[in-house]
């Protein structure tokens, strides 16, 4: 199988029809042998039954059903678990991601990428409450992440198979995949796509997405510098909090043993105190860090590094 094309669908009754006939419209002058894998995150309207009589006519639609609302994330990630293509292009399923954009972001591939990025450069949306924001979390992404990318956000993205098969989602991490895939190494290109409004259907995110993401990118910064070296990050605030603690009361502790000044209203030694525990807490924190790594990556036999080639050797399984 050379494509598989994967959309989330949660209550878009209103789309379907059309956005099965675009996306077939759009991969049928191709000459790829493709599928188009829908996944249900637990529709309460129509959606599924539309599905499924697009399933029974068309062999290349592949329906996954959940069995409820998961999330986008999740339906994007179990897209992944069902395609079979060397190549996944992931979509939504509300129309405002246009399916004749898919050869432009094949062609990125064709040139030696391992991810092709859609870029809604003329997003169709509202300015203060999706525009804005969104601006303003690509800068963030992409100065935390040093993935640089203008839109994050954008489901339309073609990835080769290696990078789906390496990384695993949680939460609302669907956005930061490129990110995420430049931990294991990925190639990344950036592709201008088309964005239209959404003309049937509700969009189901707010404001409130905005807080879930910056949570989400700390989670992803310290995946990608510090997961396997967590001593290095909380270590090193210990040892200075801690030490600052620590000058601190020695300061105290001369003022009162050599030099007599009464303690008792000098407000500093607590904060010295607090400093010295802050600091002990961060460490043992970085050694559990430490224990969690090894069985993170030991239960798994996940290795600290991946490989992309082997020169004069026979491959090993499990390798490419
Ligand atoms: N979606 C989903 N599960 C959810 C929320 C959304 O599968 O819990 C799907 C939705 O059906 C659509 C895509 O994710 O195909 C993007 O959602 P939406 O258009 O609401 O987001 P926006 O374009 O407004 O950012
Ligand atoms: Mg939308």
């Amino acid at each position: 199988m050379d494509l598989s094309v994967v959309i989330p669908i949660y209550n878009e009754a209103e789309n379907i029809a059309a956005l099965h006939q675009e996306v077939t419209g759009a991969l049928a002058d191709l000459g790829l042998d493709y599928e188009i894998i829908y996944v249900d995150d637990g529709s309460a309207d129509q959606s599924f039954t539309l599905l499924e009589a697009i399933a029974k006519d068309d062999p290349h639609a592949v329906v996954v059903r959940f069995r409820r609302n998961f999330g986008q994330t999740a339906a994007m990630s179990a897209g992944f678990d069902h395609s079979r293509g060397h190549i996944v292009v992931t979509m939504d399923g509300d129309l405002q991601n246009d399916p004749r954009d898919i050869p432009k972001l094949l062609a990125k591939l064709n040139e030696g990428y391992d991810i092709a990025a859609g870029w809604r450069f003329d997003r169709q949306d509202a300015f203060i409450t999706r525009k804005l924001p969104s601006q303003l979390a690509n800068r963030l992404i992409s100065r935390i992440t040093k993935v640089h990318l203008h839109d994050y956000g954008c489901t339309l993205k073609a990835f080769r198979r290696e990078v789906v098969e390496n990384i695993r989602l949680y939460g609302e991490m669907h956005r930061f995949i490129p990110a995420i895939a430049s931990g294991v190494g990925a190639r990344i290109a950036e592709v201008a796509v088309n964005h239209r409004p959404r003309v049937a259907g509700k969009s189901k995110y707010g404001l409130g997405r905005t807080v879930r993401v910056v949570l989400d990118l700390i989670t992803v910064k310290f995946l990608l510098t510090y997961s396997t070296r967590p001593i290095q990050i909380f270590g090193l605030w210990g040892l200075i909090t801690g030490g600052l603690g620590f000058l601190l009361a020695c300061c105290y502790a001369f003022q009162r043993l050599f030099l007599g000044v009464p303690l008792g209203n000098k407000p500093g030694l607590l904060l010295a105190v607090f400093l010295m525990f802050v600091g002990v807490q961060l460490i043992t924190l970085g050694l559990l860090g430490e224990l969690q790594v090894r069985t993170y990556y030991e239960t798994q036999a996940k290795p600290t590094y991946l490989v992309r080639q082997v020169l004069n050797r026979p491959p090993v399984p499990g390798g490419d």
